[in-house]
């Protein structure tokens, strides 16, 4: 098989977390009854009037302006002509359109930037963001009376965001997915849940012969909803286009979808036309106009961004690169350990301890993160405590495992259980003779230079105080007895 040098752009859609819908007052709700949320506007009945959503638009600047966009303040509106049964309207209002004079989407000309596996920071394109609206819902669950058609999602506010074709390699295409899935997240503007479908990215990708060579044809694979499902399918599609250019064949543009049991790509439809949607400026809506002002104040607004609060974790708390990238990946994770860091006498040891306990602990909780039940002050505590010698690290372990199940406060359980570090001298020298006393013989080897036994006498003091005695202490104290 020869080698080719794949070239990789995605589309991402995601839902806006609105709520309401794009050009009516209709409430968006999940989870509801069918066809709860219509009326005339998101069902397009004739002579309705749609009116855009003004905290949509806002998400969609908040967005570009994460995306380091240009904001279009004369951005257009173009309806999207096709017939499908979950689509009452047989139109979509969009913000693209075929001819060049049709495409006025709301953000374009951004980037992003991602890390490579050896440290190198690539910059990829976003070639522009639109908005648009959501079509409804058809199910079909083998009813005898056929299937069924749920208008709840008509008219759901959707961005999407297109990235220039600068991918080369599956590993960045999954990482710039990584990346916009986190600025979603931290911009608040969609809950970018892949596994709810208010997230979808379709891959694009074609293959040539070398780095320089001009972009081959390429395939689009549609509705890709996970990191792995993206990285499966373009590797599948890089196999299949690499057979059939070895076998001299040309790669026909088309539309597909991945198959994940059988691993493959499959076309749905060979590529439509921008002619075939019949585009033209929506009739029913005016250019929208968007105050240079309104857009100042989004920008002034604009909150921490994944990459900064990074960095700031480095500088601020002294953990590693390492750490705070794994602290940062989801935004309620980073938040979490914000506020507890900001309490917390030592960052770096609370970050291990995120990491180490909570994280792994979260991976097999319902609900995820949102659900655990530890505050992230108690977690703080729970590290000043350790800090300032009232428990030990291993006490603290069943301190933290009793916080997980409970969500009470470390002084609350360290109270009931009466878990407090022994610090007072006394008490614990009494214990190390009782130790002495019962291990004499290897006492005296400890004694006569074998200093490698001094752990064996501080695991059985420690484990004599049932895990409270001071450790630090306990040293002190065979030092003390081995040389009188
Ligand atoms: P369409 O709506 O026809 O899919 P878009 O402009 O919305 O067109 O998206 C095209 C996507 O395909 C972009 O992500 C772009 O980066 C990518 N792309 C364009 N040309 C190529 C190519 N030759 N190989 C791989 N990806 C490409
Ligand atoms: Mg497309
Ligand atoms: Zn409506």
């Amino acid at each position: 098989m020869s080698k080719y040098f794949p070239v990789i752009g995605l589309e991402i859609h995601c839902q806006l977390a609105t709520k309401t819908k794009m050009f009516c007052g209709c409430e968006i709700e999940v989870n509801t009854s069918p066809n709860k949320h219509i009326c005339p506007i998101c069902l397009g009945m004739p002579g309705a009037m749609p009116m855009p959503n003004k905290k949509a638009v806002e998400y969609a600047i908040r967005l570009g302006l994460a995306l380091n966009c240009e904001i279009d303040l004369n951005a257009m509106w173009t309806r999207k002509n096709y017939f499908y049964p979950d689509l009452p309207k047989g139109y979509q209002i969009t913000q693209t359109g075929g001819l060049p004079v049709y495409d006025h989407p709301i953000c374009k000309k951004g980037w992003i930037e991602v890390t490579l596996k050896e440290g190198a920071v690539k910059r990829i394109g976003i070639t522009r963001i639109h908005m648009e609206e959501d079509a409804g819902k058809l199910i079909h669950d083998m009813s005898p009376t056929g299937s069924h058609f749920d208008a709840n999602r008509c008219g759901t506010p959707l961005c999407e965001i297109v990235t220039e074709p600068d991918i080369r390699s599956t590993e960045e295409a999954v990482l710039a997915l990584q990346k916009i899935k986190q600025i979603l997240e931290y911009t608040q503007v969609s809950h970018a849940n892949m596994e709810n479908g208010n997230m979808r990215c379709d891959g694009n990708i074609s293959l040539r012969a070398s780095e320089d060579a001009p972009f081959g044809t390429r395939a689009e694979i549609k509705n890709l909803n996970s990191f792995t499902n993206l990285e499966k399918a373009l590797t599948a599609e890089m196999l299949l286009q690499t057979v059939t250019l070895d076998a001299g064949r040309v790669v026909e543009q088309c539309t597909k979808r991945y198959d994940p049991n059988a691993d493959k790509t499959i076309v749905i439809r060979s590529k439509e036309d921008a002619h075939d949607y019949k585009y033209f400026p929506e009739p029913d809506m005016m250019r929208l106009v968007t105050d240079p002002a309104f857009v100042e104040e989004i920008r002034r607004t604009l909150p921490e961004l994944p990459d900064a609060r990074r960095a700031r974790f480095v500088t601020d708390y002294g953990i590693t690169e390492y750490d705070a990238q794994v602290l940062t990946i989801d935004r309620e994770v980073s938040v979490w350990y914000d506020t507890a860091a900001k309490e917390c006498k030592n960052p770096k040891m609370l970050a291990n301890w995120i990491i180490t306990e909570l994280l792994c602990r979260v991976k097999d909780l319902d609900g995820g993160f949102a659900a655990i039940r530890i505050k992230p002050l108690h977690m703080a505590s729970l590290i000043n405590l350790i800090e300032n010698n009232t428990i030990n690290g291993k006490i603290a372990k069943q301190v933290f495992a009793d916080m997980f199940e409970t969500g009470k406060t470390p002084d609350e359980i360290i109270k009931d259980k009466g878990l407090v570090q022994i610090t007072d001298t006394g008490a614990i020298e009494l214990i190390v003779r009782e130790v002495v006393a019962a291990n004499a013989g290897q006492f005296a080897e400890f004694k006569g230079g074998k200093v490698a036994l001094k752990g064996f006498f501080v695991g059985q003091v420690i484990k004599k105080s049932a895990g409270k005695a001071n450790p630090g202490i306990v040293n002190a104290i065979l030092d003390k007895l081995a040389a009188e």
